[in-house]
């Protein structure tokens, strides 16, 4: 994302105030005597609340004020670095949440349309409901039991919906439409 980080941090929060989680949580910036800065960001009722999160390296050691440390411990995203850290640890907590993109953020064209496409394909996937045969899907080699309104499994028969433009089809690692589906 090209966005000042500054700018998305402000929409990241105007898309969570829904008149009672900024009574409950909320985004704090300090400065420590160390020196250096502490940016505080509650996650409680955020999609980020249960993602996972790497510790990034700590700092990239040119000078002695470079240092950085950021965690998530619960349900509060902390990061503390220093004098001119400040824009990198807001830029931390930026790249995690693209890696989880949700409705409750700012999102880029590209991350609207992978939702978009994720929320499709689920929709088909409950209306298609259990594998609960009793013949197999009709796939050649495949093991599985057909769904109550296929004779495929639910991958075939969402594959095939994809095969002929009626689903978006997305990457295997998850993180990219390859396809759009057909209007
Ligand atoms: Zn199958």
């Amino acid at each position: 994302m090209d966005e000042d980080v500054v700018a998305w941090l402000e929409r990241w929060y105007q898309a969570h105030c829904n008149g009672d989680w900024e009574h409950r949580s909320g985004i704090r910036i300090e400065t420590l005597d160390n020196p250096g800065w502490h940016v505080q960001i509650d996650l409680e009722g955020a999609s980020m609340a249960d993602k996972p999160f790497a510790q990034p390296d700590a700092g990239q050691g040119a000078a002695a004020d470079d240092w950085m440390y950021c965690d998530v411990q619960n349900g509060v995203f902390d990061g503390y670095g220093g004098p001119r850290q400040l824009g990198a640890i807001l830029h931390v907590f930026q790249e995690w949440c693209a890696r989880f993109p949700s409705r409750d953020m700012p999102l880029s064209p590209e991350q609207q349309d992978l939702i978009d496409a994720r929320e499709s394909i689920e929709r088909v996937r409950r209306v298609l409901g259990r594998e609960n045969g009793p013949e197999r899907c009709r796939a050649d080699g495949c093991e599985r039991l057909h769904v109550a309104h296929s004779v495929f499994c639910g991958d075939h028969h969402i594959a095939n919906l994809q095969r002929v433009g009626a689903l978006p089809v997305i990457s295997v690692d998850g993180v990219r439409v390859l396809r759009r589906a057909d209007d």
